[in-house]
């Protein structure tokens, strides 16, 4: 098993969980493997089809991810094919033979073709496995229901004695009920592996207006430099407007919504994938097609509806295990539209309820990967380490009069103001509709002067999440006290706020270095000796890249960062070297290891 890896794959050893799960393939049993995004899940059936006679069949939902996988795989080496609606009559003629003639190690098949064939091609070729991946399509539960998926149930039927793994990273009990039961699994072993992410960093910016939130992007990015990311906006006309405004700082940025052109979306896909363009404003609609390895950021621009969405979407950054940062911003008004939105959906308590718990991560005051796990069910002893209340742990001060003044302000209007007016109010601005209704004349008008409008807004944001007052969606979110907001504004309790924090932002020119190099043990914290050269890591970028356009697939799949990080750190000089690295295989090491090797030695 580990010479196999090794010498297609270049790894020299295994994650946790996937020697276990290949071993009961080899041995002939079903099993279900419920890994999170990046965890590792290919390996667990490609290694065995690779150590089997035979064919593996791979049921995948989208011809993207199809193609990805089967540019990987022939990129190290191993035949394999995919058979979808997309391929022509005739390509799908010299496939269909090289199947039959054991010629293809493994087959990607659409749930589609996996029916249509399944008293045809499948009855002549001689089959290893079948692995079924994004497996939770199997279930009405879950988020990406696929009714061909829930027909396969016939596998075990018809091939009663070839294994099937079914393979997914939404692990929701159900879902996972679902899976076994329709697949007919035998006996299956079930494989849940840890759904920790250590390597991506989590922080959170409250109570960011559009000003702010666009000076703290792009110094992020400035911190990225040339690095790929995606920023997930909650409607289309966002994702077109922080667009442009990366544009007009010189970020090469593409956008994709579900009002596009099936071929504009194509276009924005395969420039992210191909490193043409190095941002992606995106609404959800955008990730789940693709397998790009090197995403090193994620940002939310606002409130994602859900944890589930949230860890979804942050978790398409560094699926090759890299260090990668994530960023969400939470403002006022995105909880005020999100409520209504979960008010008007069909399941109004669930969504309510799942909202509230995105909003509980938001506002954390004790580490953000705890909340995290414990959501999914995880229990951790110790603090990651990795997410800005870690590394940052906010600070209190006694906020009893900042939440009086803004309490009796709405007290005064007899709870008919929204936020906006609140603190208009507060900070006594004379706006049309203060004016209009008079609340210049109140004795709370300009009480709250001394804080600067944004703070008000960070403010309000902590009194909301303390429960002091709530939000009235059915009455033009006017704001009512609670009763354990009366017990503040009575002198009752004290309350206890967050010290607001906020960075100088001074945003740098682009710069060629990488600020932050990475190294082996930059995820344990621990410094390494050896420092990469951070120039070479870029000449080794830019080489990747002509080698990616001339076989036209994307540069993460020539090689991923993390070889380039171990090249520019290691400086392998011959070919025996360059082999050592891990992820380099024997076809990569023959491939490119003479063009690496030679602008590694130009360099030093
Ligand atoms: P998943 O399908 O679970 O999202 P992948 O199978 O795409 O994850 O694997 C994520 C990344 O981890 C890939 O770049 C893959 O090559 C790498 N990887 C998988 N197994 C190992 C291993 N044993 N050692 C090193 N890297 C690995
Ligand atoms: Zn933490």
């Amino acid at each position: 098993m580990i010479e196999t890896l090794k010498k297609y794959f270049g790894y020299d050893s295994f994650r946790p969980l996937q020697k276990e799960i290949i071993q009961v393939i080899l041995d002939g049993k079903d099993a279900l493997v419920l890994m999170p995004t990046g965890g590792g899940k290919s390996i667990c059936y490609q290694l065995p089809a690779l150590l089997s006679e035979g064919t593996a069949i791979i049921v995948s939902p989208l011809i993207s991810l199809m193609k990805d996988q089967v540019e990987s795989l022939c990129a190290n080496g191993i035949t394999a094919c995919a058979l979808n609606s997309s391929n022509d009559e005739t390509e799908n003629m010299i496939l269909r033979r090289a199947c039959v003639e054991g010629k293809m190690k493994l087959v990607y098949i659409s749930p589609e073709k996996l029916i249509t064939e399944k008293d045809y091609l499948l009855k002549e070729m001689h089959i290893s496995l079948f692995a079924i991946d994004e497996a939770h399509c199997i279930s009405q539960w879950g988020h990406d229901f696929r009714p061909e998926y829930a027909k396969m149930g016939f596998l075990h039927e018809i091939f009663p004695n070839i294994p099937i793994m079914a393979l997914t990273a939404t692990a929701d009990k159900i879902t996972r009920e679902d899976i076994v039961h329709q697949l007919h699994l035998k006996e299956p072993k079930i494989f849940i592996s840890s759904f920790d992410r250590p390597n991506l960093s989590l922080t959170v910016k409250r109570g960011y207006q559009q000003k702010e939130k666009n000076k703290t992007i792009l110094d992020f990015i400035s911190k990225h430099s040339g690095e790929s990311g995606i920023i997930y906006c909650m409607s289309r006309n966002k994702t077109e407007s922080v667009a442009q405004m990366l544009q007009k700082h010189g970020i090469s940025t593409a956008v994709y919504h579900a009002g596009l052109s099936p071929a504009q979306r194509d276009g924005a896909q395969n420039d992210f994938i191909n490193d043409h363009v190095q941002v992606v404003c995106a609404t959800i609609a955008f990730g789940m097609g693709i397998d790009k390895s090197n995403v090193r950021w994620i940002i939310h621009y606002n409130l994602p509806k859900s944890i589930e969405s949230f860890y979804q979407e942050i978790g398409r950054a560094g699926r090759d295990g890299l260090p990668s940062d994530t960023l969400l911003f939470y403002s006022l008004a995105d909880i005020i539209l999100l409520t209504q939105f979960a008010m008007e959906s069909g399941q109004q308590g669930i969504n309510i309820e799942k909202l509230h718990r995105m909003q509980q991560y938001a506002e954390a005051d004790i580490c953000r990967r705890r909340i995290l796990l414990s959501y999914f069910g995880e229990t951790t002893a110790k603090d990651c380490g990795n997410c800005d209340v870690c590394k940052n742990p906010p600070q209190r001060f006694d906020g009893t009069i900042i939440v009086q003044k803004a309490l009796s302000a709405i007290a005064r209007t007899e709870q008919r103001v929204n936020i906006h007016i609140l603190i208009d109010i507060l900070r006594g601005t004379m706006s049309q509709e203060v004016m209009k209704k008079g609340y210049h004349n109140l004795k709370t008008f300009g009480a709250g002067r001394d804080i600067p409008g944004h703070d008000w807004h960070d403010y309000l944001l902590q009194m909301l999440q303390l429960g002091y007052f709530e939000i009235a969606y059915n009455e033009n979110n006017y704001l009512k006290i609670t009763s354990s907001g009366k017990d503040v504004l009575f002198g009752r309790v004290t309350v206890q706020l967050a010290v607001i924090r906020r960075e100088e932002i001074t945003i740098k020119k682009k710069s060629k270095k990488r600020p932050q190099p990475f190294t082996a043990k930059a995820i344990s914290g621990t410094p390494s000796a050896i420092e990469e050269d951070t120039s070479l890591f870029e000449a080794l970028r830019q080489l990747r890249k002509q080698l990616a356009e001339q076989e036209m697939i994307p540069p993460y799949i020539v090689m991923s960062d993390k070889v380039l990080h171990q090249l520019s750190t290691f400086h392998p000089t011959t070919l025996e070297e360059f082999g050592n690295i891990n992820g380099i295989g024997e076809y990569k090491k023959k491939k490119y290891g003479e063009k690496f090797v030679n602008t590694i030695k130009k360099f030093i």
